[in-house]
């Protein structure tokens, strides 16, 4: 097991003259698969291609991209695990300065718009040889997009960048079929079919969405977004962009069980790339000793992009495949989780059909279709705790409350074994109105959840806490909300450690009702708090634990 080349001395030592595919990546290369570009590199030598990595080369020096020479078929992209402007700047605008996913923490290793930047130096440098671009930014810039960071509409980032193709989501089985048909003597300018992909084409089919200048308007963006939502699962949409036209490809289907466990049973070496010299990674640091049991999620939180990255239909590992990765891990497991660690092995009576006219399968009640197995996730942690090399398992990955509400076995083994004295729950606000327009559930959910899950605590004679997150400044809350939630914190004794301030991310629901002005689902205008208001919401709400040192809620 070898890591993936990264310079030319690589190549030699492989006797090779040329890779067949060069990745380029916002993030330093950490080979696990966690992380996009080593993911997405795994799966493609699995497929048999030579593939290497160019990881946070610097943007002001040619050489940096010249380091593995001409891919033989195609340059990736990807700004890294998250959004390069995400990234780089706060809720307020205001630059970080560190950076999870690079040496030490340091921030500036790579450029604002990072996609773009790297797509325009490998064009400028590798005349004629196609570009591939991906990973988070690309997927959730792939259309007509509000930038909060501009303030304004942006084209899709493939009409921006320049690339050839951009592919969205998850993409390691899209990326393998594209470089074997490239492979086979396809052109990439041929290739229009792909699911998950965004390519170019000369003349639009149907449906058309609202050309994306014209999405300046605030009506015609909510109802491009209404469009976008309802019919990407199933159907290709088109849009002018830049002057031409997009086809969006409906996403593929999701990988089985065994496809996924083979993903994660790839040669990974499980730790930075020695190039590092042993510095340290704040995502990394956290990440290292977690396992992933299952991709998708089917909340449907309006301010979330999960579903229109990873899709909402749960694809889980087997049992065997996780206990299998949790073997190498020695000491504590922090996580076994997913975008919500309780939707593992969640399943539909009718298997997630791309017919259905839902968002959630969860709001605004639960679908009567919906198959929970929450003995599935207990069974696998029992069977992780059990193994000599495991001291502790943990699940730090949110639960959601509402799925697990009722179910007292559940609860009581996630109290008493698997949360480390720490539950985290994202009731997120406890307006009824701010709730609805988040697609979160109401507030008494979360609140016979915390019962039943104190009585078992209390059974138990145990001492646990909740961790509420909550998210201030979500497009209809008004100071009326904030002071409302207030009382509540209050009146539950809960102190608050993690506040949120709303962020609109690019192709949210939420980030459509920033920008508009109007709820997505009614169309009528709601109040948008401004930067200083949401400042005011939060020292609100600060100030409500702040005061209260000693009120924690606890058991
Ligand atoms: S039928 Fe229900 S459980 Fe199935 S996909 Fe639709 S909302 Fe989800």
């Amino acid at each position: 097991m070898h890591f993936l080349p990264i310079n030319k001395q690589d190549l030699n030592a492989r006797n090779w003259s040329e890779l067949d595919i060069i990745l380029i990546n916002g993030d330093a290369y950490i080979d696990h698969p966690s992380f996009g570009a080593a993911i997405i590199a795994r799966s493609l030598e699995a497929a048999g291609f030579r593939v290497g990595i160019i990881s946070q080369p610097d943007w002001r020096k040619d050489e940096d991209f010249l380091a593995l020479g001409k891919p033989r078929l195609f340059f990736g992209i990807t700004s890294g695990n998250m959004d390069s402007m995400v990234n780089h700047y706060t809720a307020q605008r205001r630059l970080r300065s560190d950076d999870a996913y690079s040496p030490g923490g340091q921030s500036g290793r790579r450029p604002d718009r990072a996609v773009m930047i790297y797509a325009n130096i490998l064009q400028r440098l590798f005349k004629g040889v196609p570009i591939v671009i991906g990973g988070i930014e690309a997927s959730l810039r792939r259309l007509a997009h509000y930038d909060y960071w501009q303030d304004k509409i942006r084209n899709s980032i493939l009409s921006d960048s320049k690339a050839e193709l951009l592919i969205y989501g998850m993409a390691e089985r899209t990326i393998v079929d594209l470089a074997r048909r490239l492979d086979n003597g396809e052109s990439i300018l041929e290739i229009k079919d792909l699911p998950s992909s965004v390519c170019y084409v000369s003349q639009p089919g149907k449906p058309l969405l609202p050309n994306a200048e014209d999405c300046r308007d605030k009506a015609t963006f909510h109802r491009m977004n209404r469009m976008f939502y309802e019919l990407f699962p199933t159907q290709a949409l088109y849009q002018i962009n830049g002057g031409r036209w997009l086809k969006h490809n409906p996403p593929a289907p999701p990988l089985s069980c065994e496809e996924l466990d083979n993903i994660f049973a790839l040669p990974f070496m499980n730790a930075p790339h020695p190039v590092y010299q042993g510095q340290t990674f704040p995502a990394w640091e956290q990440i290292k000793n977690s396992i992933t049991s299952h991709r998708g999620c089917y909340g449907g939180c309006n301010f979330c992009a999960i579903a229109v990255h990873q899709g909402r239909k749960i694809q889980s590992r087997s049992a065997y495949s996780i206990v299998k990765e949790a073997r190498r891990i020695k000491g504590s497991i922090s996580d076994v989780g997913g975008p919500s660690a309780n939707m593992y092995q969640s399943t539909c009576k009718l298997g997630f059909p791309d017919s259905c006219p839902r968002r959630s399968c969860a709001f605004p009640q639960i679908c009567p279709n919906l198959q929970l197995d929450h003995d599935a996730q207990i069974r696998l942690l029992d069977e992780i705790s059990r193994l000599p090399n495991v001291k502790h398992v943990f699940v730090a990955s949110g639960i959601r409350h509402d799925l697990a509400l009722g179910n007292k076995r559940y609860i009581s083994e996630i109290a008493r074994k698997y949360t480390g004295g720490r539950l985290k729950l994202a009731p997120e606000h406890s307006s009824p109105k701010v709730l609805r327009l988040m697609g979160k559930p109401p507030i008494e959910r979360f609140e016979a959840f915390s019962k039943e899950y104190f009585e078992e605590v209390r059974k138990a004679g145990i001492k646990r806490q909740i961790i509420p997150y909550i998210i201030i400044g979500h497009p209809g809350t008004t100071m009326e909300d904030a002071i409302a939630l207030k009382h509540w914190l209050d009146a539950h004794n809960i102190q608050v450690e993690q506040v949120q301030e709303f962020t609109p991310t690019p192709m949210t629901i939420s980030t459509c009702m920033y920008y508009t002005g109007l709820d997505f689902e009614t169309g009528e205008p709601i109040h948008i708090p401004s930067p200083g208001e949401i400042r005011k919401q939060k020292e609100l709400i600060v100030k409500t634990t702040a005061g209260k040192p000693k009120r924690k809620h606890r058991q």
